[in-house]
């Protein structure tokens, strides 16, 4: 069984519930060189490997830009490249991403199967700081030019990350935070979560971040926001003004 640790631990999806999907519907489907960059991250960083967002969100992801004909898009925080190998894989040819993460290696080793899907044109990727790289783009031509912004690196920075997707996103654009359940801690106290599945103590203290910036998301006029609970969590923000 392919089930993920990450939601095994995760108190948001119901056990079976999760295996149905997975099992039954999002695996049978899941791309081949996704498949396989999945499997190479899993033998190379073990436990690690569940920072790539599971299969069915992944899926999701990709039926997303479809129908918003998304064509140009930025990923914080890459890893291994399991969501910036779907969304390649979900944009058009002329597509561009920019996708920005501090780690090389990692990225590097997912990149062959990138290019064996042949859709490594599209991508654009600068091993950076993201906010550097925000930055550059606010300065630079590129503010309200980005279809949809996927949001996945240090959960403690989401809340100045919005400030900065916000100048670069479009009106009517999306911008996705990932991992905005924090497996489930946001809706327990710690001793009530700890009866039912153990967090390491760094991981808890995230989850302040996570439920802060929940809360902000929740009341801001300048975005409508969806939380949903798939993978980890994933909150889609539309840009309203
Ligand atoms: N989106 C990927 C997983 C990303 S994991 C997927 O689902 O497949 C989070 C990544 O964020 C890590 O690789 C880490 O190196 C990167 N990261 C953390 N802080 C960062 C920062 N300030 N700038 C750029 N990348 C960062
Ligand atoms: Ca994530």
């Amino acid at each position: 069984m392919a089930v993920s640790s990450l939601n095994h631990k995760s108190l948001i999806v119901h056990g079976p519930i999760l295996e149905y999907i997975l099992e039954e519907n999002a695996y049978p489907k899941e791309h081949e060189q996704l498949k396989e960059l999945r499997e190479i991250t899993v033998k190379k960083y073990e436990k690690k490997s569940v920072m790539n967002v599971p299969v069915d969100e992944a899926q999701f992801l990709s039926m997303l830009l479809k129908i918003m004909n998304a064509k140009k898009t930025m990923e914080i925080g890459v890893f291994t490249g399991y969501s910036l190998l779907a969304t390649a894989l979900a944009l058009p040819d002329d597509g561009q991403i920019t996708a920005i993460d501090l780690d090389i290696e990692a990225y590097e080793t997912g990149l062959p199967f990138i290019q064996k899907a042949g859709v490594e044109h599209k991508i654009n990727f600068i091993q950076s700081d993201a906010f550097v790289v925000l930055n550059d783009l606010i300065n630079g031509e590129e503010k309200l030019s980005f279809d949809f912004i996927f949001v996945d690196a240090q959960k403690e920075d989401y809340m100045k990350f919005h400030e900065k997707v916000m100048e670069l996103v479009k009106i009517g654009g999306i911008i996705a935070y990932d991992n905005t359940l924090w497996l489930g801690s946001v809706a327990y106290k710690q001793d009530e979560y700890e009866k039912h599945s153990k967090m390491p103590e760094p991981a808890w203290r995230n989850r302040d971040y996570v439920i802060q910036f929940n809360s902000f998301l929740a009341s801001n006029p300048q975005i409508e926001s969806s939380l949903l609970s798939i993978g980890d969590g994933l909150t889609l923000c539309r840009r309203l003004y």
